[in-house]
């Protein structure tokens, strides 16, 4: 909310479409009933938010955290409809999830409660209504139990409504990668304007499926990777990590700790290293008023939303350290989903080469047309990104 304020004081847009779009169409509360492995019920709390639908069916993930709450399905919600009208997808924005800590549940658990989530969600998803897909926690094996069971409930056979699935379930190629490759585009189209070497020394918060992908592709293309983390800890060193040594410890361990050729740092160390580029790429307001001040890389590529807080981004933006905003930096994710959306819908099968293709095209135009946007108001490419999103949503409206 905080963000739309500022967006208005920027530009001008109708008071009527702003009040709309500070609260979502619908916002659903279901209970799940489990039957746990020791016989036992537990019910789980699940929701879906379904935010505005203005250019297309409600699209966005489902996240199962032990935290999670409505209020923060809604702010997720609101940026997914933001990111699916900057990347020019026909799209709408929408989030769900699960309070509930995976790990605690056993594999059968886990698919009994995706599966319920379905069976209490069922009548207001399908490929033109709703289409969610992974989010934290949230696996391409557990949108094939989901949409395995839509099947099931339904009869209907697109497998277009949920994405993010495996390969052999309907799902894209080049889905797994789609967030940091995205990411990795805007970064070059980007380069110049930030102000950032030819090579840069980066540093990596998260080691899941965004943050992990974003280390090889960034060390792939002859960039340093100094310091990468996940909930346990971080490593660094000073002169690059050997991404692949760090991948082969982290599933022999089960963490990043310890690794034997770097220093153990916390979190926050993590976020204050002397870098070029800080890539946030867990979750949200990891930094805040509280660490801003110590924040020394040149230039923040936010692929995690919402990992910085706008009094923050406030203080980032006078210090003239550009940051990169997550609805433009992380959209190569929900780009891809709407690709294997559409592949569903047609029954086509595409190669990797193609959609990173489409990929590369779709993400270097959008940073393009935010880079003149925010030229043009004289303000951050975050706010740049809001004004191209929220211009197509209201014209639409
Ligand atoms: P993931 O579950 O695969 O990975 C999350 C990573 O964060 C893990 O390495 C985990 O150990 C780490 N982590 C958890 N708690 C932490 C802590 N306290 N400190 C440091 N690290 C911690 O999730 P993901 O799919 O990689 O998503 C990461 C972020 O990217 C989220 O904000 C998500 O909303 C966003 N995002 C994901 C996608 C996608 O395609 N998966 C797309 C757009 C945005």
């Amino acid at each position: 909310m905080a963000q739309l304020d500022k967006v208005a004081q920027i530009k001008n847009f109708s008071a009527k479409f702003m009040a709309r779009m500070r609260e979502p169409n619908r916002d659903i509360r279901i209970s799940i009933p489990v039957q746990m492995d020791n016989g036992s019920l537990k019910i789980f709390e699940g929701y879906r938010v379904e935010y505005n639908n203005a250019l297309g069916p409600y699209k966005g993930g489902i996240r199962y955290h032990p935290q999670i709450e409505i209020n923060e399905i809604k702010a997720l919600a609101l940026w997914m409809t933001l990111k699916c009208a900057v990347v020019g997808i026909p799209m709408g924005g929408g989030k769900g999830g699960i309070t509930v800590d995976p790990k605690d549940l056993s594999k059968e658990e886990l698919e009994r409660l995706s599966r319920g989530w379905v069976r209490g969600l069922f009548d207001i998803l399908g490929p033109y209504k709703d289409v969610p897909a992974p989010d934290l926690n949230t696996t391409p094996e557990i949108m094939a139990w989901m949409a395995d069971e839509f099947e099931k409930i339904t009869g209907d056979k697109t497998k277009a409504t949920f994405t993010g699935k495996p390969i052999k379930a309907g799902g894209s190629e080049g889905r797994g990668p789609a967030t940091g490759l995205g990411g990795f585009y805007v970064f070059n189209a980007l380069k110049k304007e930030l102000g950032l070497p030819e090579k840069c020394k980066v540093v990596i918060q998260g080691f899941g499926n965004v943050g992990g992908n974003a280390a090889h592709i960034f060390a792939e293309n002859k960039h340093t990777v100094i310091a990468v983390s996940d909930s346990k800890g971080a490593i660094f060193k000073k002169d690059g990590l050997d991404l692949e040594k760090v991948e082969t410890y982290k599933k022999n361990t089960g963490s990043l700790k310890d690794f034997p050729e770097a220093k153990n740092i916390t979190n926050e160390e993590l976020l204050e290293l002397s870098c070029d580029l800080l890539i946030p790429a867990a979750f949200e307001n990891v930094v805040t008023n509280a660490n801003v001040n110590k924040i020394k890389a040149k230039a923040i590529l936010e692929l995690a939303n919402g990992p910085i807080t706008p009094e923050a981004d406030e203080i980032l933006f006078k210090k003239g350290i550009p940051v990169v905003p997550d609805i433009l930096a992380n959209s190569g994710g929900v780009t891809v989903s709407y690709f294997e959306w559409d592949q569903n819908l047609k029954k086509e099968h595409w190669t990797e080469k193609e959609v990173f293709g489409k990929l590369k095209l779709i993400m270097e135009e959008t940073s393009k047309k935010i880079s003149e946007k925010a030229e043009e108001s004289k303000t951050s490419l975050r706010m740049g990104a809001f004004i191209l999103a929220l211009e197509r949503i209201q014209k639409k409206m």
